[in-house]
């Protein structure tokens, strides 16, 4: 297939090589010049769109993914999918999938779980919203690039699959660390903690998979003294979604706003930026010694 990739960073790169390695003709544009074995360059967005059949898009955000889009949009070929795997606000996304389908194209919001690993052993879990031919025309896109695909209904459900994820994990990976934080003050071993929990009610992935205390479970980002993984100030980004879309739809979300504020002094005013989201944990245990 011929495909068009706009944003070659952290995810962006890895995806659009194994494409590429699948052997997909695959053209390429990042503003900061990156460039991607066996992608060919191209010197504008609209160079990469024009002539693909699909064209991803994985930048940093709505406005971003707006401004592209409104250079794409008419370089695109009508029939052509716009394959949309940035994390984006849900406003954003139907905007740009309107946009999108006016000018004849098939328009997904395909946002991602898995992270740099993921997208690098193309392992990556896909939540997609828009049209199901659209969907059926990506879906050996997504087999090369991830694991599993799931349509979640029109345009911008995608997005709204992964706010909602990423706020169960932000406010259980919270409610773990002060847990364990909790626990020391009491006298009770991690491991011990960490065996009951991880068999019990109280398990989650941010206890059994990503365990934020070191030496505990399996191998985390804790153990690797908080490097990311997932860093803190991209689950302050998808809290600040999950908060923008439930004020939007009217949501009660309190457990989803005090994580999000936690995020917020974690990564803006304490020493939580560039940190795995998990160092919550050391954050909760500095507190009560000065
Ligand atoms: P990144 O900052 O590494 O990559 C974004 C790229 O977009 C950069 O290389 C930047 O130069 C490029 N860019 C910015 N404006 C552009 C423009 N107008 N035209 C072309 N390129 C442009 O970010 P990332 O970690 O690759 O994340 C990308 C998206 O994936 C984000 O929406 C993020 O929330 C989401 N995401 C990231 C992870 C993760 O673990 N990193 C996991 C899941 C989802």
């Amino acid at each position: 297939m011929k495909i068009g990739f706009i944003g070659l960073g952290n995810m962006g790169a890895p995806m659009a090589a194994n494409l590429a390695t699948a052997g997909h003709a695959v053209t390429g544009y990042d503003t900061a010049g990156v460039s991607v074995d066996g992608v060919t360059p191209a010197a504008s967005a609209a160079e990469a769109a024009r002539g693909a059949e699909v064209v991803v898009t994985m930048l940093p955000n709505g406005d971003i993914l707006r401004q592209v889009a409104a250079e794409i949009v008419p370089a695109m070929a009508p029939g052509a999918v716009f394959l949309d795997c940035s994390t984006v606000d849900v406003e954003s996304a139907r905007a740009v999938a309107e946009e999108a389908r006016a000018a004849g194209l098939s328009a997904l919001d395909a946002p991602v779980s898995g992270g740099v690993g993921g997208a690098e052993a193309g392992t990556l879990t896909f939540m997609v919203g828009g049209d199901a031919a659209g969907f059926e025309k990506a879906r050996s896109l997504f087999d090369v690039m991830g694991r599993k695909a799931v349509h979640c209904g029109p345009s911008g459900n995608g997005q709204a699959a992964k706010i909602c994820n990423n706020m169960i994990l932000g406010a259980t990976m919270v409610v773990t660390c002060e847990a364990f934080a909790l626990a020391d003050k009491l006298g009770l071993d991690r491991q011990a903690m960490f065996d009951v929990v991880s068999t019990s009610s109280g398990s989650s992935w941010s206890m059994n998979t990503y365990c934020p205390a070191p030496g505990v479970g399996p191998t985390s980002p804790a153990d690797n003294d908080y490097t990311p993984g997932f860093a803190a100030d991209l689950m302050l980004k998808d809290l600040r979604l999950a908060m923008q879309a439930a004020e939007a739809a009217d949501a009660d979300t309190p457990m989803g706003a005090a994580a999000m504020r936690l995020y917020e002094a974690f990564v803006e005013r304490e020493d939580g930026a560039g940190r795995d989201f998990s160092a919550m944990l050391p954050r909760f245990e500095r507190r009560g010694h000065g």
